[in-house]
């Protein structure tokens, strides 16, 4: 829109280039000394707005071209950095029929007692969990989480459950990264190397970036259990776990209870029907 004004302005000062020796043949007052007082019939000086306005189209010309500039810049880096990152990680929400195994997997942490009973449940019985524990909790807590999660396998959950989408590529690389750091540091082990965004979400952008660190794939879940809800019962909680085939993972929480008290009879479950409760690793295959 900076063009079109700038045509206007030189049209206006085109005409009043043309007036000018009309307006200065007019005969004008004068000051005591004879000279001539530099008014125009306009009651303005039209040369002095026509500067004015040309300084103002320049001048948001300018900005207009600034502005391009940032977004083309913008637009650039991203480009550049979609060029660095791999293909985005595959998303995962269960694995085949085939593995005759069906996955629980506990996210979170902000119940370590709750998380406590849910492990020493799982250990009794012979059975395996994947824990998606925030590092917060770990780096808090670091004795009494190696002892909870001892012999269970760990996935990603991200340091403090931030939802990675709205966050910026620094921050995000390091949500993955220093939970990943923190759990092998505390644990003693390696993590499996699936991530589980908070709040299941994630972008291209995310799936590009988890690639990069070394994730293959995204672990969402194909069962809900709504377990972390406080007005989810015990009852409730075992009739969504119970309703899985092999192949499927299941969604808790440590974070109530009730989902330690569902786990003997999700536990009784499956083992009357030959499935057994497996790794993530297991119930993905590779
Ligand atoms: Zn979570």
């Amino acid at each position: 829109m900076v063009a079109p004004r700038l045509l206007v302005i030189a049209l206006i000062a085109l005409m009043l280039t043309s007036l000018a020796p009309a307006v200065a043949a007019q005969e004008g007052p004068t000051m005591g000394d004879g000279e001539p007082v530099e008014t125009t019939e306009f009651g303005f000086e039209p040369l002095e707005w026509v500067f004015e306005q040309l300084h103002v189209a320049l001048a948001e010309s300018i900005r207009a071209i600034h502005k391009i500039d940032k977004a083309q810049r913008r637009a650039a880096k991203r480009d550049e950095r979609r060029a660095d990152l791999p293909a985005p990680a595959r998303i995962v929400r269960s694995g085949p029929r085939s593995s005759g195994a069906v996955a629980l997997t506990f996210d979170d942490g902000y119940n370590a007692e709750a998380c406590a009973r849910i492990a020493n449940t799982l250990r009794r019985n012979d059975a395996k969990g994947t824990f998606f524990i925030n590092g917060n909790y770990l780096k808090a807590e670091p004795a009494k989480w190696k002892r909870i999660l001892a012999g269970m396998p760990v996935g990603n959950h991200t340091r403090s459950h931030h939802d990675l989408t709205g966050e910026p590529h620094p921050v995000v690389i390091k949500q993955i990264r220093e939970n990943e750091a923190l759990h092998e540091r505390i644990l003693g082990r390696p993590m499996l190397k699936v991530l589980r965004p908070p709040y299941g979400a994630y972008g291209e952008r995310v799936r590009r970036i988890a690639a990069q660190l070394g994730y293959d794939r995204i672990a969402l879940w194909s069962v809900d259990t709504h377990d972390w809800k406080p007005t989810t019962s015990a009852r409730a909680i075992v009739r969504r776990a119970t309703g899985a085939r092999p192949g499927s993972v299941i969604l808790m929480h440590c974070a109530r209870n009730a989902t330690a008290r569902a786990l003997p009879s999700i536990i009784r479950h499956y083992r009357a029907r030959g499935i057994e409760l497996a790794g993530l690793g297991k119930v993905l295959g590779s």
